[in-house]
């Protein structure tokens, strides 16, 4: 029996049972946990070092006094309680806690607690042994943290050493279309595009082994086929010995920032609305066109093309239906020469073919070069649909020859140069370079440079040339633009009214015209003899399609406070492309007086029926089938024609350009009884008018025009 043996008094069991509880005391004083016994009354009979250390106090300051609620969180106190309320009479394990050290550090830990009790059942003593769970809690935090991170955003994979797939988070499974279950065990190579070839995955295996990393941009495919740009990290990992156990791999689909990048590039290089390459990659192309022509003694060629009408078509028809041209052209072009061949667009209406590869000897580069220039303008001069109905656009081609030497700016200018050529020659043709154009072209560009500053310095002047009926009456004039330049030769309207189309100077300009006009008007109105006499002014397509052009010609009106019905528009059948916009316009400057005479009619391609819904008041035959009457019997034809088409239509008619008594004749024979011409007068100034004016009859403002 345990009891009697206690109560045997030999010194030696004695002795043995002091030195046992002697190393039972010292197994509870340094036990690797904190351990205490209370008192039934719960403050502290003894308490091990570990917790004391945990607590920051010494023995003393706890042993009878203190309780071990007062070293725990207001939390844990709560918890305590609860559970010595509950469970202390059988003893609790594992109840996590924080105790609060002396210096205010907590810390968890597992505490079990067993209570002693004395024969009547009794509380006694009770023991409690606690656990530090500081390193254990980091632990499962650290898990936690990985799991989250695991199912982040980015795609992951855990392999084996052989790259088996052994473990995915979700975005794996979203970005590959793979499941979890469907990836496991599975090489990683089950991704693979296709696209890189093995240098590729030689390489990232070589940095895998070298470096225990790769990472960079990689094409993988989904499960359902579709190839995505991915942004892939792969790490190795090994294991104590330095031997790989497994891989890990994090990947991003990087598909939308590759297609942003891809934009970016395109933007750079091609032109947004027809996709051609742009200036910047054409001189790239044309800079390893002139390499390989050196090399290999094939040769190349520039074509510089612009479209004949595109500015009327864009400025009647507007943008929409110009962009619509512009691709239509394009797309002719392009399928007119050959695939290898680079077509571009600088810009506007210019396209830049570069041919390389004509065949040697070099004396027949100019008639390869040819030959595909005018398969491209037969393409470009076909009729355009626009809005339902065909345009003409043809074009006008500059053609250069790569020359060794030769800059590639300069190659562009020295065809752009020769483009500028085929216009003056009407459009439609093809010019090859010749040297002699370079000193036009400085001539322009100073031209276009003085035109900018010819308002602002006052070098217009409006010029008027009479107008006369069959009893040598005069019944008005037309206002003719001159410009005189200081310090050079005045420039013919011929010149620089095309600049100023081009440049846009033409609104301003003519705006200044239409003021001019104006005021010459009221002058005129001042004065009884005058007030009967009619000005025409010149409005180009550019002016003629501003939203406002109506406006603007009112509120003139307005300001100078003039009779309407004496101004007069001339247009031309080109502007007329947009017949709807063109009617509403003159209607509505119609209604308020003002007149319209239909400008170097003949030349154009109007039709008889937007010619009828037209409110015109007058038709003005071209002056080049006045001049050729009597040497072609066609235009005399045609004159006749057009005389008989004003009457029929109840219009007036005028011929310009009568410079003999013969045409004179034949016009007012033929019924054509308005007159303008050098016959009669030639474009002057208004003192010359003015003076003119005394010396002829004016027209009784009573008296119609062609009486
Ligand atoms: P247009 O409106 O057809 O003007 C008639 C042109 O024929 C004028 O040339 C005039 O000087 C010329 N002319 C008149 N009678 C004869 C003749 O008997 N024989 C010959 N050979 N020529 C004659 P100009 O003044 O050089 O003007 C040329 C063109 O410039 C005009 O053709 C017109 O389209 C344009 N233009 C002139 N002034 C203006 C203007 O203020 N605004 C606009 N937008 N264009 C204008
Ligand atoms: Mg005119
Ligand atoms: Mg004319």
């Amino acid at each position: 029996m345990a009891d009697s043996a206690v109560t045997i008094e030999r010194p030696d069991v004695q002795a043995r049972l002091a030195g046992l509880s002697a190393s039972i005391q010292a197994l509870y004083e340094h036990a690797p946990f904190g351990t205490h016994t209370l008192a039934a009354d719960g403050t502290y009979l003894q308490v091990n070092a570990l917790q004391r250390a945990w607590l920051g106090l010494p023995p003393d300051a706890l042993l009878g006094k203190k309780t071990p609620t007062d070293f725990l969180t207001p939390a844990s106190l709560a918890k305590y309680q609860k559970h010595l309320s509950a469970y202390g009479s059988h003893g609790f394990a594992d109840l996590e806690l924080d105790i609060l050290g002396q210096n205010g550090s907590t810390r968890p830990v597992s505490l079990t607690y067993s209570g002693n009790r004395d024969a009547n059942g009794n509380h006694q003593t009770s023991r409690s042994v606690l656990f530090d769970l500081t390193a254990h809690n980091h632990r499962v935090e650290q898990q936690r943290v990985a799991a989250l991170a695991f199912d982040s955003l980015a795609g992951m994979c855990v392999t084996d050493s052989l790259g088996h797939v052994l473990q995915v988070n979700r975005a794996f499974t979203t970005l590959t279309g793979y499941s979890a279950e469907e990836a496991q065990g599975q090489p990683m190579s089950m991704l693979s595009s296709g696209r890189h070839n093995q240098a590729f995955y030689s390489a990232m295996w070589a940095s895998l082994q070298n470096h225990g990393s790769w990472q960079g941009e990689i094409f993988n495919r989904r499960k359902d086929g579709q190839v995505i740009a991915e942004w892939l990290s792969i790490s190795a990992i090994s294991n104590a010995d330095g031997k790989v156990t497994n891989y890990t791999a994090t990947f991003y689909d990087i598909t939308a920032n590759r297609a942003a990048q891809d934009q970016i590039s395109q933007l750079a290089y091609f032109d947004p609305l027809t996709q051609l390459p742009n200036r910047r990659l054409l001189l790239d192309r044309l800079a390893q066109a002139a390499a390989s022509t050196s090399r290999s003694g094939k040769g190349g060629a520039v074509l510089f093309i612009d479209l004949d009408n595109f500015k009327t078509v864009n400025d009647t028809l507007g943008h929409d239906e110009g962009d619509k041209l512009l691709l239509q052209a394009a797309k002719r072009i392009r399928s007119a020469v050959r695939e290898t061949d680079t077509v571009a667009r600088l810009g506007g209406d210019e396209f830049v073919v570069l041919l390389d590869g004509l065949a040697p000897p070099a004396a027949d580069f100019i008639h390869q070069a040819e030959k595909v220039g005018h398969k491209v303008l037969k393409a470009l001069a076909l009729p355009y649909v626009l809005r339902n109905k065909d345009f003409l656009c043809a074009a006008s081609m500059g053609v250069t020859i790569l020359v060794d030497g030769t800059t590639l700016s300069a190659l562009l200018q020295q065809a752009d140069l020769a483009m500028y050529q085929a216009k003056k020659k009407g459009g439609n043709t093809l010019c090859f370079f010749d040297p002699a154009m370079q000193n036009s072209l400085a001539e322009r560009v100073g031209l276009e440079q003085d035109l900018r500053r010819a308002l602002g310095l006052q070098q217009f002047q409006l010029y008027f040339q009479p107008q006369f009926n069959r009893h040598d009456q005069i019944v008005g004039a037309e206002a003719l633009l001159r410009w005189f330049p200081t310090g050079r030769e005045p420039v013919p309207p011929a010149v620089f009214i095309p600049l100023a189309e081009e440049s846009g100077l033409i609104l301003p300009i003519g705006q200044w015209v239409l003021e001019t006009a104006c005021q010459q008007l009221k002058a005129w109105e001042a004065q009884p003899h005058t007030q009967a006499l009619q000005l025409a002014i010149n409005v180009c397509a550019r002016q003629f399609a501003q939203p406002d052009f109506t406006d603007q010609v009112t509120r003139t009106i307005a300001q100078y406070a003039i009779d309407p019905t004496r101004l007069k528009l001339e247009i031309t059948e080109s502007m007329v492309l947009d017949v709807e916009d063109v009617v509403t316009k003159m209607n509505t400057l119609r209604a308020v007086g003002v007149r319209f005479s239909m400008d170097d009619f003949g030349t154009g391609y109007s039709s008889l029926s937007s010619l009828t819904k037209l409110p015109l008041g007058q038709l003005k035959i071209d002056q080049s089938f006045v001049h050729n009457m009597h040497a072609k019997p066609i235009d005399a034809v045609i004159v006749r024609t057009i005389i008989g088409m004003a009457q029929s239509l109840g219009l007036e008619v005028i011929a310009e350009g009568v410079e003999t008594e013969d045409q004179r004749a034949f016009l007012i024979e033929n019924g054509c009884l308005l007159l303008q011409g050098y016959l009669c007068g030639k474009p002057m100034t208004i003192h010359a008018f003015e003076a003119l004016l005394t010396q002829h009859a004016i027209r009784p403002a009573s008296a119609p025009a062609m009486d």
